[in-house]
């Protein structure tokens, strides 16, 4: 079966529906992100799955707005979010190739997993990471 044209899609939005998007092609696994950036953002720590800028697209956008994030570590962040239901989205690096997708948006099933945790040197108070997965004080690095 020759079948390698057929690319996996992946759906996802906000709570109230205005915002919704598809992604093409495999997604990689969650990383947690624990930057006092993120938990402003979502409300606590921040996971994301990542793509390649042109392989997601909002399919409805009429209340998705930008809050460029410029005390992020990376230059010139743009954080997609609803303005209609204050649902958290996208993490954008304008100068990347890749944008950063909040997990929580996705339909499920995602059949991802957690594959570790970045950022840990801004880690909250309030909480404990109780998992065995890679811990990095700042950004992913192997
Ligand atoms: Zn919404
Ligand atoms: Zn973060």
């Amino acid at each position: 079966m020759e079948n390698s044209n057929v690319q996996k899609k992946t759906k996802g939005g906000c709570l109230c529906g205005e915002v919704q998007y598809e992604i093409y092609g495999e997604l990689k696994d969650i990383v947690n992100c624990h930057c006092s950036k993120c938990r402003k953002f979502h409300g606590n720590y921040g996971a994301y799955t990542s793509i390649q800028v042109e392989n997601l697209k909002i399919t409805q956008q009429k209340s998705l707005r930008w809050y460029k994030s410029l005390t992020d570590e990376t230059p010139n962040v743009h954080r997609g979010f609803c303005s209609e239901c204050g649902s958290s989205l996208f993490w954008h690096p304008k100068d990347q190739p890749y944008i950063a997708i909040a997990a929580g948006s996705l339909n499920p099933p995602t059949n991802l997993k957690t594959m570790g945790h970045v950022w840990c040197s801004q880690i909250a108070d309030y909480y404990k990471i109780e998992d065995d997965l890679p811990q990095f004080d700042e950004r992913w690095s192997t």
